[in-house]
């Protein structure tokens, strides 16, 4: 049978705009079907515009600590931060990422279909009065923000979620976060430093639940130091005319706020595709998929947040691929152990692979290296060094089984980790390479040679 297209890609996010340019490229006539803006989450109402907005706190507290570095003249209390024009600048810089992504499509021939896609069969798909058929069909649909129903809402409450506090006009005097997650840590951070007073609700004993203990306890005491108040063990039940009422330690506790950020999870994005109606089974509120990431129906595929596995933008442009590479050949299967993950804080957070405590559940014989920032000369030179570096390795072989960093511009150090476990290295390729000094990436075989027996700058 003769389709439209080769390829038709539902959702143009960080998943579907990948796969769309790659399928494009491999010769595949490709369209890309897309019902709000090009980019997706990521790239409007995720990770572009909350980094853009932590860059200008980073920036206000460098600032007002320039007498530091023994710059005269700056007046901290002086110092504020226009929202309005933040706004501006987040913006800009979105929508240049937004017309890169328009540019890329068009240049690589992608079809851009703009509208809501529902299934009517397994190869057909509706976008208003529009109908195309394509030979595979790949789901890229995301995930949403939701004010989850177990939290009963009473009286009027100024309730948010990330993608209205992105938006946000003006910075609010106290604010409530509920969830200690990547998404509720990362808006205390940037709306403690904006100014507003922050409580966070976390119903687990920790922060960050996929961030090794010792590390989110590390920036947790970083984040208290700098006035972000933590209540962990707190169960959010109810909100009352801007109260969050919550059980911790036995009692029942509230807390008042000017605004309550809900940051408790995201759920897959499947309204309106008609995926029950053609027999996709779902795992869960997500599209249940294989390794190859391939539905239950043989032509669908399913990457990205809708497939509920690992909610990263970078986790779905790589699943793009892959199944791309299960229906054409290439790209093989995903390991989920090597996904890096990464906190925008100022030190930031960057890790992969498995936390201590799953390494000492999986394995028998566990070497744990740890290297602190304080005696890294780079991170003195930044006029930070709060942190440390800690490796989890396979005592016998060598094997790196996790790294989880805590210091200045981590996130770009633990690149080097994902490439070494893509290629199978060991301890041993660590400790032969030469890292660049003064730099805080050469503090990464200081860690390792902790594991293995001593540090040579630490004792
Ligand atoms: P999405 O980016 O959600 O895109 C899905 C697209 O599909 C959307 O544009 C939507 O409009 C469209 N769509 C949905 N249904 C239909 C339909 N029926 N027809 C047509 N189009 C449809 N991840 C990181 O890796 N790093 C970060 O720093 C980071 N920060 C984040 C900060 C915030 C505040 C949030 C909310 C998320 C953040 N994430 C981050 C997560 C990241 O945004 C997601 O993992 C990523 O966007 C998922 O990509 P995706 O392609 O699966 O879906
Ligand atoms: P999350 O699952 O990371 O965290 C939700 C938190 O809410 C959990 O710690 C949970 O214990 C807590 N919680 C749930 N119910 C509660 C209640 N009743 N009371 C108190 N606490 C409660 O979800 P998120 O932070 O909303 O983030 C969603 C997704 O977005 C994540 O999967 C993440 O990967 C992605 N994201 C990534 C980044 C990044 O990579 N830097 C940034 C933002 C978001």
């Amino acid at each position: 049978m003769a389709y439209a297209f080769d390829i038709a890609v539902i959702g143009a996010g960080p998943g579907g705009y990948v796969t769309a340019i790659k399928a494009a490229q491999m010769g595949k006539k490709t369209c890309i079907i897309e019902k709000a803006h090009l980019g997706g989450v990521c790239l409007n109402i995720g990770c572009i515009p909350t980094k853009t907005m932590i860059k200008t706190a980073n920036l206000l507290r460098e600032i007002r600590n320039a007498a530091a570095f023994a710059i005269d003249g700056i007046e901290p209390e002086k110092l504020s931060v226009s929202m309005p024009r933040l706004q501006e600048r987040k913006k800009a810089v979105v929508n240049q990422l937004v017309s890169g992504v328009r540019g890329l499509l068009k240049g690589n021939k992608v079809e851009i279909i703009n509208g809501s896609a529902s299934f009517m069969d397994a190869h057909t798909l509706q976008i208003g009065d529009k109908k195309i058929s394509a030979e595979y069909i790949i789901v890229a649909t995301g995930s949403r923000a939701v004010i989850p129903p177990f939290i009963e809402l009473e009286g009027s409450n100024n309730v948010l979620t990330s993608t209205e506090a992105l938006d946000l006009n003006h910075v609010p005097g106290r604010v409530v976060i509920v969830g200690g997650g990547v998404i509720g840590v990362e808006f205390a951070y940037l709306l403690n430093h904006l100014g507003s007073k922050v409580t966070v609700l976390e119903l687990m004993n920790h922060i960050l639940p996929m961030v090794d203990k010792e590390v989110s306890a590390m920036a947790q005491k970083r984040m208290e130091k700098d006035g972000v108040i933590f209540r962990l063990g707190a169960k959010v039940k109810r909100l009352k005319d801007n109260t969050v009422i919550y059980d911790m330690d036995d009692k029942e506790q509230c807390e008042q706020a000017d605004v309550v950020l809900m940051a408790t999870g995201r759920v897959p994005d499947t309204e309106g595709l008609n995926a029950e109606g053609i027999g996709l089974e779902f795992e869960r509120n997500a599209l249940k998929v294989n390794e190859s990431m391939r539905t239950n129906v043989e032509n669908i595929y399913a990457i990205g947040d809708v497939n509920g596995k690992v909610m990263l933008a970078h986790t779905a442009s790589h699943e793009g691929l892959t199944a791309l590479g299960a229906i054409f050949g290439g790209h093989g299967a995903i390991n989920y152990d090597r996904i890096p993950s990464c906190i925008y804080l100022d030190p930031e957070i960057a890790c992969i692979g498995l936390t201590e405590e799953q390494a000492r559940e999986r394995y028998n014989n566990v070497k744990v290296g740890k290297f602190p920032m304080l005696a890294n000369g780079k991170s003195l030179v930044e006029g930070d060094a709060d942190g440390m570096f800690k490796v989890i390795v396979e005592g016998t072989f060598g094997e790196i089984l996790g790294v989880h960093l805590y210091g200045k511009h981590v996130t770009e150090t633990i690149s080097e980790i994902a490439v070494a476990l893509a290629g199978e290295l060991t301890v041993d390729e660590i400790l032969n390479s030469i890292h660049p000094h003064p730099t805080v990436s050469e503090a990464l075989p200081e860690g390792f040679m902790a594991a293995m027996g001593s540090a040579i700058h630490y004792m």
